[in-house]
């Protein structure tokens, strides 16, 4: 838990907010200004600024990260039109919240650029 951090406060739900999905490492809810028909942020409760900060002891929680970008787009019924899961890391990638998400994006064909 970082003070001030907007996802924290989601994750421990000190803000409230609908979860799309949520378990023991991992909560996922809608992005508050979506750029697709389906845009949901799946976020690691445990607070680290970006993918920078992970290492090869942390290849469960990621690897755990992309197998529930996948229940979640079978849940939605993306998976014959598809989707794409996208972490935004530093300033060139864009990334404006300072604590690691990962956007699941679908339900429109998607561009290459970042979203
Ligand atoms: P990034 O640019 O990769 O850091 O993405 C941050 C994302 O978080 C953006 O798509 C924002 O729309 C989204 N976002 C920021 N604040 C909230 C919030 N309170 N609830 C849901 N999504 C948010």
């Amino acid at each position: 838990m970082s003070d001030n951090c907007i996802f924290c406060k989601i994750a421990n739900k000190e803000i409230p907010s609908k979860f799309v999905y949520e378990d023991e490492q991992v909560v996922a809810f809608n992005d508050l200004n979506p750029v697709a028909p389906t845009h949901v942020l799946i976020v690691p409760k445990e607070h680290r600024l970006n993918l920078s900060q992970y290492e090869e002891k942390d290849e469960q929680l990621l690897g755990h990260v992309l197998t529930v970008a996948a229940h979640i787009a079978r849940e939605l019924g993306l998976e014959e039109s598809g989707y794409r899961v996208i972490t935004n890391a530093g300033p060139d990638a864009g990334q404006s919240v300072m604590h690691t998400h990962f956007h699941l994006l679908g339900g429109r064909k998607l561009n290459f650029d970042k979203q």
